[in-house]
């Protein structure tokens, strides 16, 4: 098969001569009239993976973006490739076009952007995290060092980041039964190259590094080194470089404790061993980016009236999208009845939910801001000073019809966005409506019966007049039947709903539901409205809410 392989290699445009070595395919190629030879390697996974490829000598060549020290030629990152392991022709060729392709675009920018990647290569390389935000200017930082080893852990935040907040697990888990050490932030002006593949880092390192400060910086830190003798046992410093892409690599070193800078009292250069430092970003931006939020949302002020198992969910789906200042409403105490279908721990059991929930967000997400009120609400009035939006998830009818009038008679030009959420009993669905409070579209809307205000939502899926709730106890332990699925997927629209909007993806949407199976139903007895069996022909999910609704459509 090898040698088929390599047959089928040879007749590709660039290759010039394909020699067979074992399980490696040893091609010369031709780019840009310059000679490679390239390894493919046949061996290890390969079907099942993509084949490696070396460059032969690749240190002869000097600086080549997308190309490891040891040679292999970083082709593909991984992600999302899919191999039919039948057409291993096919697949090295895929392969050696996509090295060739990475080879044949050179420039010296690719190379810096991918500095981290070929710092962090390095055999004594050592992981920290830094919890700083990379500046221009030279500054003093912190950082937790391990007790025992005095390894570091982390260049930890000072008053110039971003905090993260008090109850925030992992900054805990860095700074718990460590040392506190002086650190500092060098970001140079120009970059530095990484040290050959085995190479160690030289002491004359810091030298370059201080070439290349700017003259501001480098004032600064003669400034440091004039007043402060380095500190022991060791100089941690945190220092990043220019990406031409965009932002700064942040890398860092440390050296061992010396009473001066590079020279001993008899002029003799100290021979340390410096260890490099690869670095776990941890900022705001990078955390959001890196998961998929939405730095582009992250100022938006968000009040949660509930704090159960759909409300529980969409705070933490707005935690995970960026939101970084909540409010969380609600007066109920968690109780173990819930533990099968909220987000909220055991260890919460007998807390009031808003703080519980507030308490295992701000463990989880570094930079959020959460506000609690552990009380109900009596005046749905004082619900709207302050926030960007509302999200009602009580499940009170009641409460969100006066919620929903009141935020229609705000007087004012710019008011709150108000989302309603609830969700039906036994999996057959859940409901967001989405109001701006100015525009068409309302709760109210759903109460309307042949032109006339009714006392029903004509829009419920479970037939009005029937009671849904269950009691396993009696009276006192009754609770309405639906499952942890049942508030995921529904929180889950209402957050996809409301993170449209507030990104400006659509503009008009004020209604949209999800439509469960009806088995559950149909095994209790219950039966469903006509609006439910309607819909079960519908193909959209787009439902332009009944016309005439006295709050929103007086005009019409
Ligand atoms: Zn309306």
């Amino acid at each position: 098969m090898i040698h088929d392989i390599a047959t089928h290699l040879s007749t590709l445009t660039a290759v010039q001569n394909v020699v067979v070595q074992g399980t490696k395919v040893v091609v010369t190629v031709n780019i840009d009239d310059n000679l490679y030879t390239l390894e493919v390697n046949l061996g290890g996974r390969f079907p099942s993976s993509l084949p490696k490829i070396y460059l032969v000598r690749a240190a002869d060549y000097g600086l080549l973006p997308h190309v490891c020290w040891e040679g292999e030629v970083c082709y593909n990152d991984g992600e999302g490739v899919c191999i039919d392991i039948t057409q291993q022709k096919e697949i090295a060729e895929h392969a050696l076009t996509k090295a060739i392709d990475v080879l044949s675009k050179q420039g010296d920018e690719d190379f810096y952007d991918e500095f981290e990647g070929y710092w962090n290569k390095q055999d004594t390389i050592q992981p920290v995290y830094s919890l700083i935000e990379p500046g221009d200017k030279v500054r003093e930082l912190r950082a937790a060092v391990n007790n025992k080893n005095k390894a570091l852990i982390a260049f930890l935040p000072g008053e110039e980041d971003t905090l993260p907040n008090n109850e925030y697990a992992f900054l805990h888990k860095c700074t718990s039964r460590r040392t506190e050490m002086r650190a500092f932030y060098l970001p140079l002006e120009s970059c530095i190259q990484p040290p050959l593949p085995g190479q160690p880092i030289e002491i004359d390192i810091l030298e370059n590094i201080v070439d290349l400060l700017s003259d501001c910086n480098r004032a600064r830190w003669d400034d440091i080194l004039k007043h402060n003798n380095i500190p022991k046992p060791a100089l941690y410093l945190l220092l990043s470089q220019p990406r031409p892409g965009g932002g700064r690599s942040l890398f860092g070193i440390t050296v061992p404790f010396a009473n001066s800078w590079l020279k001993n009292s008899a002029g003799e250069k100290y021979k340390h061993t410096v260890t490099p430092l690869s670095i776990n970003h941890h900022t705001p931006e990078f955390l959001i980016q890196r998961s998929g939020g939405y730095q582009d949302i992250a100022g938006i002020k968000i009040a949660i009236i509930g704090a159960g198992s759909v409300g529980g969910r969409i705070a933490e789906f707005m935690a995970m999208c960026g939101i970084r200042d909540l409010t969380l409403i609600d007066g109920d105490i968690y109780s173990i009845d819930n533990l099968y279908r909220h987000v909220l721990d055991s260890r919460h059991v007998e807390t009031n939910k808003a703080k519980a929930l507030a308490s295992q967000l701000r463990s989880h997400f570094p930079y959020i801001s959460i506000t609690t009120k552990p009380e109900f609400i009596n005046d749905p009035t004082s619900c709207f000073d302050n926030y960007d939006v509302i999200i009602d998830v009580t499940g009170d009818p009641t409460f969100s019809r006066r919620l929903n009038t009141k935020h229609r008679e705000i007087q004012r030009t710019s008011k709150p966005l108000l989302l309603t959420v609830w969700l039906e009993a036994l999996g057959l669905g859940g409901h967001v409506v989405l109001s701006d409070g100015l525009t068409e579209g309302c709760l109210h809307c759903l109460y309307h019966e042949n032109g006339k205000e009714g006392l029903w939502n004509q829009y419920a899926f479970i037939e009005s007049g029937q009671s849904v709730t269950r009691n396993l106890t009696g009276c006192g332990g009754a609770f309405t039947p639906y499952s942890a699925m049942d508030a995921a997927k529904t929180a889950e629209m209402a957050a996809r709903m409301l993170i449209n909007r507030l990104r400006n993806l659509t503009t008009k949407d004020h209604y949209c539901f999800w439509r469960g199976d009806d088995a559950l139903a149909k095994s209790e007895r219950m039966s469903t409205s006509d609006w439910y069996k309607k819909l079960g022909k519908a193909k959209t999910d787009a439902i332009d809410l009944h016309k005439g609704c006295s709050l929103c459509r007086q005009t019409a």
